[in-house]
């Protein structure tokens, strides 16, 4: 019998840099999201598999769960006040759910001098379009890896990931969810470089 190669061993899946994809995840099972190298960002949003109107929310989630610094034993919630899903595992602890994906918007606005790219946006509306999911309703996304400081008087600023090479986050599915997932394509939010990343269900 040929060898199966070693990705197809552990189940890994990559995305190209300044990509997105989106899968099923039914009940129970467990979503990795990896930064193979280090300093990369991953957004990510979830749909309710029953009905796509129900999505992620960051404000239901910062409601319930009490705080904007989600890490291992929080969950994420949605518009409808439904845990979806609950980080089981975080081995880098600093997350995002602040802010908007990156969108030709955001490159007009914050990165002039470059050429526009369609970004997170673009590539989740794409990628969430066979699942009807429309464009205007993909909200704020779970910017996994994502280093947003909030100051105590309410700036923000982003900075690069604390994320290494080999960074995880586990989240498992509380309901049957559409998952959402990228390889950011923003300067700030990467550290100025475009990796790629890695997901696993399980
Ligand atoms: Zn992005």
């Amino acid at each position: 019998m040929p060898v199966p190669r070693p990705a197809r061993v552990s189940g890994i899946v990559e995305i190209a840099p300044r990509t997105g994809t989106a899968f099923a995840l039914r009940e129970g099972q467990v979503l990795t999201v990896i930064d193979p190298q280090g300093s990369q960002v991953a957004d990510l949003v979830a749909y309710a598999a029953a009905d796509v109107r129900e999505v992620i929310s960051n404000g239901r989630t910062f409601d319930y769960e009490e705080t904007i610094a989600l890490t291992t034993g929080n969950r994420l919630w949605s518009n409808r006040s439904n845990a979806m899903l609950a980080i089981e595992d975080d081995s880098v602890g600093r997350h995002d759910f602040l802010l908007t994906p990156c969108s030709e918007d955001t490159f007009r606005h914050f990165y002039p001098e470059h050429p526009v790219h369609r970004g997170c946006f673009g590539n989740l509306a794409e990628a969430l379009g066979p699942y009807g999911v429309e464009p205007d309703a993909i909200p704020t996304a779970f910017n996994v890896f994502m280093n947003v400081p909030v100051d105590p008087g309410g700036a923000l600023r982003v900075e690069p990931p604390t994320s290494k090479p080999g960074s995880y986050l586990e989240l498992r599915a509380l309901m049957p969810c559409i998952i959402g997932l990228t390889a950011c394509s923003a300067y700030a939010s990467n550290g100025g470089q475009f990796k790629p990343i890695h997901y696993r269900i399980n």
